[in-house]
């Protein structure tokens, strides 16, 4: 299994923003591992900045939320099958630092860094994962559902940092795939009361039916009177878009004693009003990985049905040849859901040999 001389199709990053369908070798697989066969692999936001900003090395494949079939086992893995259905879970903490010792494993210090540059992901039809970190998807859950965990649990965990409770107004700013999760985890746990704010249309058409209570565009959003909340201020922002002036404004629409969650990365720095947050007595607080427990939470909920997950995966699967356009896609806005990858390639594309 695993031999160097096998192939497998993949989207490989060739540099300058291009992806092309090659096949390569498929991944060693060590003792502890086993090898995956894709079912889908979600495209992540990290996957668009990596690409369409030139970040990833050439040669690399992207992907990393994936669900799959395991179709090869390692020498030492004795705990899985062949056939088992799966997803890959984080690495666990040290839990002997500061931040493992006070319940949160997904910044341990101890964590390896993140190897953008180095990765060998799931845009391909196969991958390498370590047998310790895997996951069981329940019978009842379909693979492309599944892919969606590993969004899931960072929605869950952003909600979960901000203590929110239903009896809160909330706002979220940039309906994206991460703020329709954001959404729909809200909802799940019955804090219904919930404003987006998006500009493109189609986008604020699916916050409606995923759940939102209403939809503004960003200009609707009022600027603060100096040290006093707007007229109708909320009590919970989760930030989701990753705009500097979004940042601003939506700062600017929090109460007294409001919490600010920063969840969308963006390249500009927003402006901080210190002397508001100093005022309103603001926390603001910043949101990336997991709760302690990890994916199963995200699991179990995709499980339990209580998530749109027609509405929040988009409709269409994009093909190994297809994504570098859904990237553009997906930078433009176009695409108002999260995207799933088939590690296939079209037929007009096989055809031409592609
Ligand atoms: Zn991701
Ligand atoms: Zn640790």
């Amino acid at each position: 299994m695993g031999e160097g001389t096998e192939q497998m199709l993949a989207a490989v990053y060739l540099g300058d923003g291009v992806l092309a369908v090659q096949e390569v070798d498929l991944p060693t697989v060590g003792a502890q591992d086993v090898l995956v066969e894709i079912s889908h692999c979600g495209v992540c936001g990290t996957d668009l900045h990596l690409v369409l900003e030139h970040i990833a090395r050439p040669g690399s494949v992207l992907g990393h939320e994936w669900a799959g079939t395991i179709a090869g086992l390692g020498a030492d893995v004795t705990d899985w099958a062949v056939g088992d259905r799966v997803v890959c879970g984080p690495v666990r903490g040290c839990g002997a630092c500061r931040p493992c010792r006070s319940g949160r494993p997904s910044v341990c210090v101890q964590r390896p860094p993140v190897d953008h540059l180095g990765f060998r992901g799931a845009f391909a039809r196969y991958v390498r994962a370590e047998a310790d970190r895997l996951l069981r998807v329940p019978d009842t859950l379909p693979l492309r559902v599944a892919a969606l965990t590993e969004p899931v649990a960072i929605a869950i965990h952003a909600v979960t940092l901000s203590g929110v409770t239903p009896a809160d107004r909330v706002l979220i700013t940039g309906a994206g795939p991460v703020g329709m999760l954001i959404l729909a985890v809200l909802h799940a746990q019955g804090v219904h009361d919930v404003v987006v704010s998006e500009p493109a249309a189609a986008r604020r058409v699916r916050a409606l039916e995923v759940g939102a209570a209403a939809v503004v565009v960003p200009d609707d959003l009022p600027a603060a009177p100096m040290g006093r909340p707007v007229a109708e201020p909320f009590s919970v922002v989760f930030e989701c878009s990753g705009h500097a002036s979004a940042c601003e404004r939506a700062l600017d629409q929090l109460d007294f004693a409001g919490t600010f969650v920063f969840v969308g990365t963006g390249h500009h720095q927003p402006r901080v009003n210190h002397n508001r947050v100093i005022i309103l007595e603001l926390t603001l607080i910043g949101a990336y990985n997991y709760d302690p427990a990890g994916w199963q939470p995200a699991l179990d909920l995709l499980a339990s049905g209580a998530l749109p997950v027609d509405r929040l995966i988009h409709a269409d699967d994009v093909t190994l040849d297809g994504l570098g356009d859904a990237l553009h896609r997906l930078a433009a806005g176009e695409i108002p859901a999260k995207a799933m990858v088939r590690p296939v390639v079209s037929p007009a594309a096989s055809a031409t040999g592609s």
